[in-house]
């Protein structure tokens, strides 16, 4: 226990550091990436070289921003809003801003959302959570037939999210270690994403459990206490 205070401690402390530097930079970034597309749209520079090099540097320069918004989300974790909120729609939004990037590579999502259900917490540390989550089910499955399904729905005292791929699927050796800060099997992930994602989850008094299976699939579930309001919403 002790071991894992100082770590949190020491997280807490890199990820202040990290969080400032990231704030710093993320201005910056957006002013060039702003030119670069100017750059782009100028007619004169119609050498398909030029586009060529230009898609590449903005794609890194969204690869940079996605870093340091990793980082941003860990040190953002103490202020914490807790409010009475439609969880049914924050899914149908959130899933809303990643269909297009499913679309992008030709992932099936499929959703079985209950409507109204309610739970109390902060809306955008929950977008978060379901953002991360949807954005690892994307990046798992193959661009042929991949599929993410969404169903939410309320069961007992909880309100259940279960989000389900056919993707990779993990190992029982890997399953141990997600929501480490810094873990990550991706070339270019951060491995920071579950890490807040449980973070947040916990923080809302609920869990987050995974089962998973090499080359089948991953499923994630959070459960949130549910309030009174929802107890009879899609109820299993
Ligand atoms: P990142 O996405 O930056 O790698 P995360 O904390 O979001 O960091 O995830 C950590 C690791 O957990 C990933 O690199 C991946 O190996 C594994 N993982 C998470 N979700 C899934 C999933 N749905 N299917 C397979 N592996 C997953
Ligand atoms: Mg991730």
């Amino acid at each position: 226990l002790r071991a894992r205070l100082i770590k949190t401690e020491k997280l807490s402390i890199v990820s202040e550091l990290a969080a400032s530097v990231a704030h710093e930079v993320r201005n910056p970034l957006t002013v060039v990436r702003g030119f670069i597309q100017l750059i782009g749209m100028d007619r004169k520079n119609d050498d398909p070289k030029n586009s060529e090099y230009i898609t590449l540097v903005l794609s890194e320069l969204d690869r940079a921003q996605e870093i340091i918004t990793d980082y941003l989300n860990l040190a953002k974790q103490q202020y914490f809003e807790k409010n009475e909120l439609c969880l049914s729609d924050l899914l149908e939004e959130v899933i809303k801003i990643m269909t297009s990037y499913a679309n992008f590579k030709n992932v099936h999502f499929k959703n079985n959302i209950a409507p109204g259900l309610y739970v109390s917490g902060d809306a955008s540390r929950l977008k978060q959570v379901f953002l991360n989550l949807l954005k690892n089910a994307v990046e798992a499955v193959s661009e042929t037939d991949g599929e993410v399904k969404i169903t939410a729905y309320a069961s007992h005292e909880f309100t259940r999210i279960k989000i389900k791929d056919n993707g990779v699927g993990m190992t029982a050796e890997q399953l141990a270690r997600i929501g480490e800060p810094y873990f990550t099997l991706k070339e270019r992930g951060t491995g920071l994403g579950l890490t807040v994602t449980f973070s947040i989850v916990e923080q809302h008094g609920g869990t987050l459990r995974y089962q998973s299976q090499p080359g089948t699939g991953t499923s994630a579930t959070v459960s949130l206490p549910s309030i009174s309001k929802n107890l009879s919403a899609g109820a299993e």
